[in-house]
């Protein structure tokens, strides 16, 4: 059984987000096909890195439609710096699917490539202003801590949040979650000192142990390697042959990760030389 929500921390919270809350550029609008946009750059990408990526994004690609009618590998040249190429890969299929307008509930969002639950509960909440509870990293740390003294699993906030969000502030409710998360209860030393929520937390003041780095696993590895495939035949219009390819990559796995992008349709082959699919 969960304690109820004193309901000062929906107050003090939607306080501070009115003073400290992050002016991201997918805030300043509704529109359900920047707003997916967003949700998908933003689901294995730091912020800092998303935000420009964005907006050059839908300038490229200003529409659902616009999306549909592009060539793949364009699609992948707009995508450099943002890394997990299959997510442009997704979009894009998912621009063909659905090319005149996103379906408006979860079930037809669902059933969309490259949407999950928790894509598809931003989306109706950020563009549609539906109530649909929903817990990404930073909202399982701020709810899970301040309800249950550690940070709750993805069931657990959700949840949580299903019993406390703001039903008629639900974005700006979600958004201030994200934004404390990601700004003032951080993941290994929260700001205690600066959270509105302080006197009313359960895990005020706690520390948590740090988690193992897992950069050196990424230098070798072959998520590593395929994406220097991309980048290599992003700058090689014409395409190149395998052993170029290998050669600029500079990795035995090149042939076979290659193959395997090929396969999932990333990537095509054409008399003899590998480019990125249209
Ligand atoms: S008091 Fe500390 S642990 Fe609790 S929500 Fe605020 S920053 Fe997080």
């Amino acid at each position: 059984m969960y304690t109820p929500l004193p309901a000062a921390v929906r107050a003090r919270l939607l306080r501070w987000f009115d003073r400290n809350g992050r002016d991201l550029p997918w805030r300043r609008t509704t529109e359900p096909y920047a707003v997916l946009v967003s949700e998908i750059m933003a689901q294995q990408t730091q912020i800092a890195r998303v935000a420009p990526a964005f907006d050059l994004f839908l300038r490229r690609f200003p529409s659902l439609h616009a999306l549909a009618r592009a060539p793949l590998a364009d699609v992948l040249r707009a995508w450099a710096g943002l890394g997990y190429n299959r997510r442009a890969l997704a979009l894009h299929r998912l621009a063909r699917t659905v090319p005149s307008r996103l379906p408006d509930d979860v079930a037809g969002l669902l059933a969309l490539p490259g949407v999950g639950p928790y894509t598809a509960a931003a989306v109706l909440t950020f563009a549609f202003g539906r109530v649909v509870p929903f817990a990404d990293t930073n909202i399982r740390r701020v709810l899970g801590r301040l309800i249950l003294g550690r940070t709750a699993t993805v069931a657990e906030a959700t949840d949580l949040d299903s019993r406390y969000l703001a039903p008629r502030r639900s974005a700006k409710w979600h958004a201030a979650l994200m934004d404390l998360g990601a700004t003032v209860c951080v993941a290994r030393r929260p700001r205690c000192n600066l959270c509105p929520l302080a006197t009313l937390c359960r895990g005020r003041g706690l520390v948590e142990a740090p988690q193992a780095k897992r950069q050196s696993a990424y230098a070798t590895s072959d998520r590593r390697v395929r994406g220097a495939i991309v980048a290599a035949l992003r700058d090689a219009p014409d395409g190149l042959r395998p052993a170029e390819l290998e050669r600029v990559v500079g990795d035995a796995r090149t042939d076979r990760l290659a193959a395997a992008l090929v396969a999932e349709g990333l990537l095509a082959r054409s008399r003899s030389r590998l480019r990125l699919a249209r």
